[in-house]
């Protein structure tokens, strides 16, 4: 096994959004030098770097430079470019690896993965042209979601389909967005859940509690934890996830982000190889947040704890919530709210869909810290 990289090195980071942001700022309290590789100016990750490459991610000259500068390279981008990461792996390793990405990059390779290492799925078929979306609707039946294979996130590039009348409707919406397309059953899901795992490269391993997650508008509005699901539903959550971590041979953090039925049937909906927003609780609630758990799993270092020392709830703050501030008022009252946490990323731009920051609240009871979390929200927006 390879020595550890220790506090003192440099770690660098694709990607310099807020996930990067907390993730610099972890490493850099543990001793780490950061170098953030990302296109943008004054982004949220690079304002607490050490250096900021700036540079566009598909600019092999830069992002062979990141990985001279470091002494081991991670992501918060998950649409990095895949052959540029696999040169980069010949100066540096780089965490999660590139066939990692491969496969998460990609809902069909994603689900067949999952499906593969024993998990289940919604019913879905791959779709490339207008004549295979017929195909496949008269195969999974309506409802279904037609969605883009590639770059999708926060329910961008999908389509619903209620019957064989919507197929022109959604096809023409979404032809133009790529090549390669999904068509998926619609899950009639209880709740939504997720987990995330850390994985070292000697393969130990450790999950972080289920945490239910609420959206609006198709982007994460609050997290719960623990998820308000029955112990054994929660277990085989973690044995879902800890499966695919280990059967993609992830180093880092796998996000699983899961369907649970009134049955208590868990289904992967997607993953992601990074820190993830429902994990944003971690930082509060667990022994050892997200970001520091990625920074020890990318470096050979020990595993913290991640167990939940308190319920928790996170709530999102969007642009059009909070704009690119809160007023002096605003933040006065919502941490006025027992047990707020307060986190703001440093983006001097606010559109509407935009995360610019969030609040986490720890209570005695999830249903409180869910409750809480809602009013600090309310005061943070009104
Ligand atoms: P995604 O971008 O795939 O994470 O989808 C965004 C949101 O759309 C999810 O969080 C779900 O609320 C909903 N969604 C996506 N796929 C499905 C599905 N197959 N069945 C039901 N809801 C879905």
């Amino acid at each position: 096994m390879s020595e550890p990289v220790l506090p003192g090195a440099t770690v660098g980071i694709v990607g310099g959004g807020q996930l990067g942001r907390m993730f610099a700022l972890e490493a850099r309290r543990m001793g780490y030098r950061v170098v953030v590789l990302d296109p943008g100016g004054d982004t949220p990750a690079a304002q607490v770097a050490d250096e900021h490459l700036r540079a566009p991610f598909d600019d092999v000259e830069a992002c062979l430079e990141l990985a001279r500068r470091s002494e081991v390279v991670t992501l918060e981008w998950e649409n990095a470019d895949v052959a540029t990461l696999r040169r980069m792996e010949s100066v540096v390793p780089v965490h999660p690896s590139p066939a990692v990405l491969e496969v998460a990059q990609h809902r069909v390779r994603e689900k067949d993965a999952a499906r593969r290492l024993g998990a289940r799925t919604a019913e879905y078929r791959a779709v490339r042209t207008r004549a295979e979306l017929d195909r496949a609707l008269a195969q999974i039946g309506a409802p279904a979601l037609l969605k883009t294979a590639t770059m999708g996130y926060d329910g961008k590039g999908q389509a619903a389909l209620h019957g064989p009348g919507d197929a022109d409707r959604a096809w023409d919406a979404l032809s133009g967005a790529g090549d390669d397309f999904i068509l998926e059953a619609r899950v009639p899901f209880a709740l939504e859940a997720s987990v995330v795992v850390a994985r070292t490269a000697d393969g130990r391993i450790a999950s972080f509690p289920v945490a239910e997650n609420e959206h609006r508008g198709g982007i994460l509005h609050r997290s719960i934890v623990p998820a308000r699901i029955a112990p054994e539903v929660a277990a085989e959550a973690v044995r879902t996830a800890e499966a695919l971590a280990t059967g993609l041979g992830v180093v880092g953090l796998l996000a699983v982000e899961l369907f649970v039925t009134a049955a208590g049937e868990v289904l992967v909906n997607e993953i992601a190889p990074r820190p993830h927003n429902s994990g944003h609780y971690t930082w509060e609630a667990c022994g050892v947040s997200q970001f520091e758990q990625q920074l020890r799993a990318v470096c050979g270092l020990p595993l913290g704890d991640a167990s939940l020392l308190r319920p928790a709830a996170m709530v999102n703050l969007m642009g059009e919530d909070a704009g690119t501030g809160l007023s002096r008022r605003a933040i006065a009252d919502l941490l006025a709210v027992p047990g707020t946490a307060l986190h703001l990323y440093g983006k001097h731009q606010a559109r509407p869909g935009r995360k610019m920051g969030h609040l986490t609240v720890l209570a005695p009871t999830a249903e409180e810290a869910a409750a809480r979390a809602l009013e600090a929200w309310e005061r943070a927006v009104r």
